[in-house]
């Protein structure tokens, strides 16, 4: 087992690897910018090392710092949390040559699943059903119009170095399909320095449902169960479940064993999500992430199972906890995320937090980096926290979120809270029955 891991990270998410390293009796660094000095994650490890300004990419994305923050601490592992540095092949590659376990994937995954058209191959080599499309990247206008008309409108245009939503363009007709393609590319080279760009198949009323992997180390893979999260604004997710109301105990079990098995054939260690979009009971890849997620809480709540103690065991050559057999489904949990944003609008709202109350009682989690008093940094990702609630089924676990959000204070600035307020109290919501457009119809009503 490690001595010391560094967290590569900020926010709830550094305080969440920071929570398991101090179960496992690990010591703790945490590294920061000159921003987050006051932060939560830094009060309560047992070392910390300022390493920049706060522009992530002079601190938390900054290699050489990171690393040289190893070295100076003697940390023999780094966590990298998610975003930042967390899905950076030449990161994971770095540590390697430096002796440091890189709580992670090798280099080589990281590389394959980072980029979209190379991961969909390989999805499709494993016998991962993946949406119909074109097999590699589309330059040409006259070869996206024949593959567009052989797969039929509208398709969605899709950067293959594209992540967190950005970088996809839909076309409805053949009109529209040059403009797509040529903004597609050029908002592709610009915002990733690739314009590679693909097509597929634009489902019209899919759900995004994810499984959640993990490849032992030995050659084995696992999985958690499947996540829903079709509620998103702007292709973001901003509620997500387990199970999926839409999956039934044989389609639960069916696209589990399929995914285990590819990160089996893959040879994959560590944790890993495999998204796909569900339409009328077919299951079509869309991306695998090879990270811990933000909604990574709704599955340890329903399997009881701690995550970020996995990820550790396996990046230690521990292999995991549990086999397949032992990991059971208890249940139902619900995570809100908490955004520092107008409910509506939902621009930033950075600033202090004059009072935070959480609320408390059976079945409640509340995963966050800030306190009352705590002043908002404008230069990162407004998360400020999560509420996840868990339940003996889906109506338990509604009831009881209805009554967290009412107990949840956080004074002084604007947060989404009042958006989860309403969405309770919808029908559709209730009745689990809504697809990855849903809430962005609801939020254009409610305007
Ligand atoms: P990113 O890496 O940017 O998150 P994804 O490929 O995971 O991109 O897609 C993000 C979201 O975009 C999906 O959850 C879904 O809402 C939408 N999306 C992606 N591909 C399609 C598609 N073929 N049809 C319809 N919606 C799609």
């Amino acid at each position: 087992m490690f001595q010391k891991i560094l967290i590569a990270n900020r926010g709830e998410i550094a305080l969440r690897v920071l929570r398991a390293c101090k179960e496992l009796g690990i010591q703790t660094v945490v590294v920061h910018s000159t921003a987050d000095a006051d932060a939560m994650h830094v009060r309560l490890a047992d070392e910390s090392v300022c390493i920049g300004p706060p522009p992530s990419r002079d601190s938390y994305l900054n290699i050489h710092q990171i690393v040289a923050a190893c070295e100076i601490t003697g940390a023999d592992a780094v966590h990298p949390g998610y975003g930042f540095l967390s899905e950076n092949a030449k990161f994971a590659d770095i540590l390697a040559a430096h002796n440091i376990t890189f709580i992670g994937p090798s280099g080589d995954h990281i590389r394959i699943m980072g980029d979209k058209i190379e991961a969909k191959r390989t999805a499709k080599r494993l016998g991962i059903p993946v949406v119909p499309g074109s097999d590699g990247a589309v330059t040409e206008e006259k070869e996206a119009k024949r593959i567009a008309s052989e797969i039929g409108y509208p398709v969605i245009i899709k950067a293959s170095a594209g992540g967190g939503g950005r970088g996809m363009k839909v076309a409805h007709t053949e009109a529209d399909l040059e403009v797509a393609l040529q903004t597609a590319r050029s908002e592709a080279g610009a915002a990733f320095g690739d314009d590679a760009v693909y097509i597929e198949k634009y489902l019209q009323k899919p759900r995004h449902i994810e499984v959640q992997v993990f490849g032992d180390g030995f050659g084995r893979g696992v999985h958690f169960g499947e996540r829903d999260c079709s509620l998103q604004r702007r292709h973001q997710k901003v509620w997500e479940e387990a199970n999926s109301p839409a999956l039934n105990a044989e389609e639960r079990s069916r696209i589990g064993s399929i995914c285990a098995t590819a990160i089996a054939d893959l040879g994959y260690s560590g944790a890993g999500t495999i998204e796909f979009l569900y339409e009328n009971g077919e299951f079509y890849f869309i991306e695998m992430n090879t990270r811990l997620q933000v909604e990574h809480p709704v599955t340890e709540a329903i399997t009881g199972i701690d995550l970020v103690h996995e990820q550790i065991r396996v990046a230690s050559g521990g292999g995991l906890s549990v086999k397949q057999e032992d990991i059971k489904f208890n249940g139902h949990a619900i995570e809100c995320r908490i955004n520092a944003e107008d409910p509506r609008t939902f621009t930033p709202s950075p600033g202090t937090i004059t009072h935070f109350h959480t609320p408390g009682g059976l079945g409640i989690r509340v995963d966050s980096g800030v306190y009352s008093g705590y002043r908002i940094p404008p230069y990162y990702d407004s998360l400020i926290g999560k509420l996840i609630v868990h339940g003996r089924n889906r109506v338990e676990c509604m009831m009881r979120l209805r009554r967290a959000l009412d107990e949840f204070v956080v004074d002084g600035i604007k947060t989404t809270l009042p958006l989860f307020r309403d969405l309770v109290g919808n029908a559709d919501i209730a009745n689990g029955d809504y697809d990855i457009h849903w809430l962005e119809k609801y939020l254009a009503k409610e305007e």
